[in-house]
Parts: C-alpha cells; structure tokens; sequence
C-alpha cells in the first residue's frame, strides 16, 4: 500500500494528561487514539501494525516452548468467582454487572477460574498432564485511576498462561522453563530488562518473579547488582548481612537512666555508640480478616529500616498501620522508649534476624526514661524474620559487589500458584493409584499492550518512537525506486 493511502492521524499537541514519552509519542505519532480520556485506547493501523508484530514474538516463543493457545469467553460468569472467593474480596477494580435475567457477570481482569473451569472439564488422569494453556486476549481492570497512556489502561491485551501438574516439582519445572521462555521474548523485543525476585520466598528460591524494562518513568524501585544477574523488588531484596567496624559496648545487663533520650540518633551520641548496637523497635497494629488485629513490635538495628512489606508478611497480615502515641501509651508502651525484652501482655514481638545472635545491644525498657543495656537477644524465646529495607550501597548476597537501585517498568510476571484456585474449584485428577487430588498450578502473565509503552520508554528520542527490529511496524521501506531493508530508527514517525 502506499503510504499516501495509508492513515496516519498524527497530532501536534501533546495530550494535555500526557507527561510519559510513550503516552506523547504514540498519540502524537497516530498510533493509537485516546478514547474520551477515560483510560481506554483505538489502537490506529500503525499501532495495531506494532501490536501484532508485539504479539506474534509471544506467540512464537510460547508454542515453541509447548504451551497451546486458547481464547476463553471475555465476559466470565460471577459464579466462578464465587467458587474461588475472590467476586466478594476483589475491590471496586472489578466489573461487575448483570445481564437481563439478573445474573451476576464479571469483566476479567485476569482469568485463573475460567482457566480452571476449563481444564476440570477436559482433564482427568494424571496421563493428561502437565499442560500449558495460555490465551492473549483483552482484560479489563477498572483504575481508579488510569494513567501513562498504554501503561496502566483500564482495557488492556494480555497474554495470561495456566499450567497444570501432578506434583510440585514437574510445576517447578515449568515455572523455570517459562522464564527462559520469558527472557527469549524480551530479548527478541530488544529490551533491556532484569528478572527480579517478587517476594522474599520462604524456602531460598522464589516463587515468584517479575520482569522488568529498565527505564528511567518506571513505577518501581527495583534493587540490583551490577556484579551477576541479581534483581529483587524492593520489598523481596535481600544483601549480605553488614558487619559493623566500630566496637560493641561492653556493659552487664542493667537499666540505664536515660532522660528524654528518645531517637537513634540522640541514643547513639548518648552512649558513643554506633547504632548497628542499638535496637530500633517500631510498633504497628496489624490487621487481619473480620475486624481482628493486635499490635506488633517489630524490632531491627538502629542501623537499619525497617520493610513494611516484609513486616506485614512476617505477621501474615491484610495491613500494618500506624499507633498513635495516645493508643501506645494505653498499651502501656511509651514512644521513645520501647523495646523487645519485656513487652505489655497482648503484644506481639517480631525480631529481625540479624538480631538472633546479638549480644551487648542497647534497647529501650517500655518505661519512660529507661534503656536497657547489655542485651543480649540470643535467647529471646521470639519469631525471627527478615524485616530489613535493602539500601543502596549494600553488598550483594550472591556475589558480594555493590547493590543499588533502578527503575522499571513490569512487562511480565511469573508465579508458583500450587492448589490456591485448583482446590477450592475442584480441579481434581486421578493420580496412579486412583486417588483423586488437586492439580498443582503456575501461573505467566505478560503485559502485551503495555509492552508497546515499555519500548518507547526505553527507545525514543526527541523527535518520537524508535522501534526495535522485531517491532517496527515495517520491515522494508520503498526508497530510490527499490524496497530496501530498513533500519528501525527509519520508523520514527514525526508528529510535527
Ligand atoms: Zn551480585
């Protein structure tokens, strides 16, 4: 087709609620279209052009690897969601509608039930599996807020995976293959990306793992290392456990008067001593399911910072949230002055694990004036944890150089689910002895549509988009009278 024919609506205005290049050039470049301002996007023929060559490397990496494509019902059923107990806990980010005979439906914003709904009508016997089912299809997530163009859209095109298996290990298996898979994907797209840990993962490896493009607008802070592979969410990082230079106070244990000494800081230059001896101790009430909650100490060296995320897993709870000082001082804690050793009844104590072999540590007494020295937290009879927020400048737990922080955009996420949707659905199978259990079940997610946005985010220069060799929307170009191979940058399409 010529290109004269061809429609390409560019713009010279910059959408008013854009401020991320890939929202402004892809927009401006009449690649896509905003539809009312309302976090929902035409795609025009360029950027579908773009979208489908996104797709078919996908596609392409995933039925080599022996996973096999099916396209699911858009609108899903409530009931399955009631299956699984999420159609009541999923937030208002959850379409939910009737249709004329008042039955409950939802728009999915991801597809596990369906996925199971249709996998424990068509397999029963341990010979069936494992299996490896993914669709790419649209998703809905109704954003509060939608923002950044295609990269938090309320519609979206994602390719979610399910794989089903008669144990763990064949589960494990395939979680490793995929994220190969995964990195072949975002290798042929050109990306430049990390695999990052997702969550601390109670048995060393992790169960889970997201992929991201490393790009300046990210949303999150990831941690890595420059010296091997090593990348980890911020509330997942883990370092190599500091060691402190300065020398540890030598005090028996006592009650040491300590008038309005009440911070790190002011306790540090008190008693001339470093604060990896001292304990910070930050109380928190957790929230749990029904209206339960109870206060927790979470106690960690005055050195460190404290990991919300981490905290609120070590309890298992819904939330943490703030005590006010009145609240505390009910408790019978004072602010400033609390400590792990002896702790009013009813109070939970978290303890960071760099704290299970200290000793000489300095902490505050839960009484008004009072630190306590010469602790010594060997023994404590408590739960240890790691509660720690890795800082920059810390040294890498794998190969010991430094780690430091970036951003990154998340384009793909992979995720060891096991029995979570599988039992309580009843996607059951007859093992070898005729025994019916529930599959185990890992579950890939890739962001297709906000792959687009990742590209450009990485790729751009003043002038527009530059696409990488696998997404341009054109191969060849017809220049001086002949098709000729293009170079990438070719396809910046100028907006002005
Ligand atoms: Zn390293």
């Amino acid at each position: 087709m010529r290109f004269s024919r061809f429609l390409v609506h560019t713009t010279k205005e910059t959408p008013s609620e854009a401020t991320l290049p890939s929202h402004i050039y892809l927009i401006r470049g009449g690649f896509i279209q905003s539809v009312g301002g309302s976090g929902l996007y035409n795609f025009l023929p360029l950027g579908k052009k773009v979208l489908d060559r996104v797709e078919r490397v996908v596609k392409e990496e995933l039925d080599r690897a022996g996973c096999q494509e099916v396209s699911l019902s858009f609108v899903t059923p409530a009931s399955l969601w009631q299956e699984s107990g999420r159609f009541e806990k999923y937030g208002k980010e959850l379409l939910r509608f009737k249709d004329r005979k008042e039955n409950d439906f939802i728009l999915g914003p991801t597809h596990e039930e369906m996925m199971v709904a249709l996998v424990r009508q068509s397999v029963k016997s341990y010979k069936q599996l494992p299996l490896n089912l993914y669709q790419i299809n649209l998703k809905f997530r109704d954003e509060l807020r939608p923002r950044f163009g295609l990269m938090r859209g309320r519609e979206f095109l994602m390719k979610d995976g399910y794989s089903f298996h008669t144990s763990i290990e064949d589960m494990q298996r395939e979680f490793a293959l995929m994220e190969t898979t995964y990195k072949k994907i975002f290798t042929r797209l050109g990306l430049d990306f990390r695999v990052v840990e997702a969550d601390s993962g109670a048995i060393g490896g992790s169960g889970s793992k997201e992929f991201m493009v490393l790009a300046d607008s990210g949303e999150d802070t990831i941690v890595v290392c420059d010296g091997c592979e090593y990348g980890a969410n911020i509330e997942a990082a883990v370092r190599r456990e500091r060691a402190c230079e300065a020398e540890a106070p030598e005090a028996a244990f006592a009650k040491f008067y300590t008038p309005d000494v009440k911070t790190i800081d002011e306790l540090s230059a008190f008693f001339k001593v470093d604060p990896y001896y001292l304990v910070k101790t930050v109380a928190m009430r957790a929230l749990y399911d029904e209206g339960r909650s109870e206060v927790v100490l979470f106690a960690l060296r005055g050195s460190d910072e404290l990991q919300e995320v981490k905290a609120c897993n070590a309890v298992d709870a819904n939330d943490l949230i703030e005590i006010t000082e009145e609240e505390l001082q009910e408790i019978g804690l004072v602010p400033g002055f609390m400590g792990p050793r002896v702790v009013p009844d009813g109070v939970r104590v978290v303890l960071d694990e760099t704290l299970k072999e200290a000793s000489s540590m300095i902490c505050g007494s839960n009484e008004k004036d009072y630190h306590l020295v010469g602790v010594d937290l060997k023994d404590a009879k408590t739960e240890y944890f790691d509660l720690v927020a890795v800082q920059e400048g810390d040294l890498c737990a794998h190969c010991g150089r430094l780690l430091r922080y970036t951003k990154g955009i998340e384009v793909g996420h992979i995720f060891q689910l096991g029995t979570r949707y599988s039992d309580p659905l009843g996607c059951n199978f007859l093992d070898e002895n005729g025994k019916s259990v529930p599959m185990v079940m890992g579950t890939y997610g890739i962001g297709v549509s906000r792959l687009l946005a990742a590209i450009i985010e990485q790729h751009h220069d003043d002038s527009g988009c530059i696409w990488t060799k696998e997404s341009a929307p054109f191969d060849r170009i017809w220049s001086n009278k002949r098709f000729v191979d293009a170079d990438p940058a070719a396809y910046t399409v100028f907006a002005a």
